[in-house]
């Protein structure tokens, strides 16, 4: 809520924002207003059993996943789950700050971590992309400070869409420190909105 009222979602009429802070989540803002039905779920695209077991040349384990099944998104996308991937990949344990790091040093074992988590990402959040008609797809959380990151997602989910479009599609969440909390306000506002113009 916060992005589409005021950060890069602003003017969009779908607004799908993600989140690849520890791990990964989503909301989807229809018209200014919050999709929030089913149990409050709605947008949250990191679970369920969807990570191909193979990409290119390389093996993918589904990997247990906290909210029960196996092969989520959310156990190779999110901060964690770079690093789970780096580790099965490499050999090597390292945060993903660091795996990030070295990604942008050139050093080939988090080239392939980082090409594989892109590649693995990109998939899912392209049918995301189609299945709500978002026209804009801000990122937050921490590993989405690494804005070269985001525009390397941007690159590999564009033309795995049906749309294709020839504007930036994933961007930077703009909306500041505690978008959590903008975003609740926004919410709580529309609330008592509705309540005293009915
Ligand atoms: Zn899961």
């Amino acid at each position: 809520m916060a992005e589409a009222i005021f950060g890069a979602g602003k003017g969009h009429e779908i607004v799908f924002g993600t989140i690849f802070g520890t791990g990964v989540g989503g909301g989807l803002v229809s018209c200014g207003r919050l999709v929030n039905a089913s149990g409050g779920v709605a947008g949250e695209w990191g679970h369920g059993p969807v990570v191909p077991m193979v990409v290119g040349e390389t093996r993918i384990p589904h990997f247990a996943c906290g909210c029960g099944l196996a092969g989520c998104l959310d156990t190779v996308a999110g901060a964690r789950g770079l690093e789970h991937l780096h580790a099965h990949l490499s050999g090597v344990e390292a945060e993903a700050t660091s795996i990030l790091a070295d990604w942008h040093a050139g050093r080939p074992r988090a080239q392939h971590t980082v090409e594989t988590f892109l590649a693995l990402v990109a998939g899912p959040l392209a049918m995301a992309v189609n299945l709500t008609g978002a026209t804009i797809v801000p990122a937050g959380g921490g590993l989405a400070r690494d804005h070269a990151l985001v525009r390397a997602l941007d690159r590999s989910v564009r033309p795995l869409t049906l749309t294709r479009p020839s504007h930036p599609l994933v961007v930077p969440a703009e909306s500041g420190d505690e978008p959590g909390l903008v975003g609740a306000a926004v919410i709580g506002f529309q609330v008592l909105s509705d309540r005293y113009s009915s």
